[in-house]
């Protein structure tokens, strides 16, 4: 049986005017749209109740078990308006998958690849008006899932709630492409053997939030994280994968086990290959970092995700000392050509030879 998301239309949706005063200047994830979809699950009747509804808050009973255990998981991907109006999304499969892979884990219910792709397409055709044309701008979309059955007891919840909202996104970067300067995190680690880290929860970001705040500290943006064995791998950011950029034209990124697996990642392996990269996917002391920016064996480093795109990784800051890979934010670097690739197939100005690209609207 497919899960089918009926529309209920928002009888009051936001003007036309208050709308183009939101989209002038978005931000991020601050300002979201008329609809939002959601299905309930219970062992009893499966998913039902699928819909797309106006916009609202939620009823929450105080116990539902989401507040006090965390069995929550999400997503995260975007919907690009092409140059003709159109409007398409990137490989929303993957993050349908991703979403299946997340909810095993977390012992929540798995949703259906084509309710997950259902659900985007109903919000975003009924809420198409709040996708934007301009330069890097797009709609981002939030499906989530979470436990809502009242219930203290620590088990598996018996009553679950699936849901898609939507914000409208400017670019990342406001005033250009700008490297992200890095902590790296001595006493916190992300994710351990047999862990979430591979799972896109919540309770993986709540965990980094105080690594965040020291980086804050000294002066950073971003936190990278290194194995839980032995502090000596490099994992990856708090919520974004990294890639190594080598002197003899080798692209080298962590392998998968403790990290997420991330789309853009994923992609980026494709589309390097097609530019003549050599890819290499292992294990990254973290001493290599450090040595190979000071000696130059390392040119590059840059950070992937559905949020930034590609983003610069400029400074590495530890306890007694820092390094910047020598070609960082060079406009003709690897890092700036997989970033501008990238951007142009999902804008709809490249050829999408993958079939990556799928419309919505
Ligand atoms: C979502 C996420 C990423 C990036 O994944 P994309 O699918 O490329 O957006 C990387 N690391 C973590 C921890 C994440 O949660």
């Amino acid at each position: 049986m497919t899960l089918n998301f009926s529309v209920h239309p928002n009888p009051d949706p936001t003007g036309p005017e208050r709308r183009a005063e939101i989209m002038a200047d978005p931000e991020f994830g601050k300002y979201f749209t008329d609809h939002m979809a959601r299905a309930v699950w219970t062992p009893e009747t499966g998913w039902t109740e699928a819909a797309v509804v106006p916009f609202a808050p939620i009823p929450m009973h105080p116990a539902a078990a989401v507040l006090h255990y965390a069995q929550e998981i999400f997503e995260g991907l975007k919907a690009y308006r092409h140059p003709d109006g159109s409007v398409w999304t990137f490989r929303p499969e993957a993050n349908a998958e991703r979403f299946v892979r997340s909810a095993r884990r977390l012992a929540l219910p798995e949703l259906p690849v084509s309710a997950f792709l259902d659900s985007v397409r109903k919000l975003v055709a009924v809420d198409q008006e709040w996708v934007p044309g301009g330069g890097e701008q797009s709609l981002y979309l939030r499906p989530f899932m979470f436990a809502s059955e009242p219930f203290l007891g620590v088990r598996p919840s018996v009553e679950v709630t699936y849901m898609v909202i939507a914000s409208p996104v400017g670019p990342y970067f406001s005033g250009g492409v700008k490297p992200v300067s890095i902590w790296l995190s001595q006493e916190y680690t992300r994710a351990g053997r047999g862990g979430t880290g591979a799972a896109k929860c919540g309770g993986n970001y709540a965990a980094s939030l105080a690594p965040m705040v020291e980086a804050a500290e000294h002066g950073c943006d971003q936190v990278c994280f290194l194995d839980a064995q032995e502090g000596r791998y490099v994992e990856e950011l708090g919520g974004m994968n990294l890639y190594f950029v080598t002197r003899d034209g080798r692209l080298v990124t962590p392998e998968l086990g403790t990290i997420l697996e991330g789309v853009t990642r994923s992609s980026i392996l494709t589309l390097a290959k097609e530019m003549g990269l050599e890819i290499e996917e292992r294990p990254i002391e973290i001493g290599e970092w450090q040595e190979g920016a000071r000696s130059g064996r390392i040119r590059e480093v840059f950070a992937c995700g559905t949020g930034a795109v590609v983003t610069p990784v400029g400074r590495l800051v530890w306890p007694d000392g820092e390094v910047t890979a020598p070609d960082t934010g060079s406009e003709e670097s690897v890092t700036m050509r997989v970033r501008q690739r990238l951007v142009d197939l999902q804008y709809g100005l490249a050829e999408d030879g993958h079939g990556w690209m799928q419309r919505l609207v």
